[in-house]
């Protein structure tokens, strides 16, 4: 959908960070620049929209939840990863996490630093969003975001820096982390969605 995690231009503007364009690299070159991908699922990118996350609407929300409602009614789907701008990403998350009747993992991710940053977020986020979008053990936990190597569930989290990498929290903690390609568990969300 967009977001840092799409975002490109630091190197262009010789500049900080703070420069970049979010939402100007397509889902499919996000894919495409991760090495390893593709031994954890066989994937498909979709360009459902390319924006800032402050520019969400309601009418974006509800498109957006439809799409993946669809698609996790596909047999031939696993599970979905959306990335998103981190600005409303729990926002997007809790309204997938009410709204998408699905026991299949639908996780969010984004990126504190766009694609060519030093040390860019984007690339592992996106690979440890895969690989626990993919695991088995991911199912029935409702909406999951994965960020920086943290698996929260939509329920909790929220935004709570605005520069760091670990800029995610909760306030009972993380569900668990994403270890050597695949989800450790630590606690599980019983409240129903
Ligand atoms: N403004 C960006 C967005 O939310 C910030 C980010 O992705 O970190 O799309």
């Amino acid at each position: 959908t967009g977001g840092t995690i799409a975002g490109a231009g630091v190197a262009e503007a010789g500049a900080p960070s703070a420069a970049y364009r979010a939402a100007v690299v397509s889902a499919a070159d996000l894919v495409a620049a991760v090495p390893g991908l593709g031994l954890l699922a066989e994937l498909h990118a979709e360009q459902l929209l390319q924006i800032d996350s402050v520019d969400f609407t309601d009418a974006l929300l509800l498109r957006l939840a439809r799409r993946v409602a669809e698609l996790c009614a596909q047999p031939d789907v696993d599970g979905v990863v959306v990335t998103h701008g981190t600005d409303t990403l729990e926002e997007t998350a809790y309204f997938l996490h009410l709204t998408v009747p699905s026991a299949k993992p639908i996780v969010l991710t984004g990126a504190m630093r766009p694609g060519d940053a030093l040390a860019a977020d984007g690339p592992a986020n996106l690979l440890q969003a895969v690989a626990v979008a993919a695991h088995p053990s991911s199912g029935g936990r409702g909406v999951l975001v994965v960020m920086n190597e943290d698996i929260h569930s939509a329920r909790d989290v929220a935004k709570v820096h605005a520069l760091h990498v670990n800029a995610f929290a909760s306030p009972h903690g993380a569900l668990g982390l994403v270890l050597e390609g695949a989800p450790r568990w630590y606690r599980a969300v019983t409240r129903p969605h």
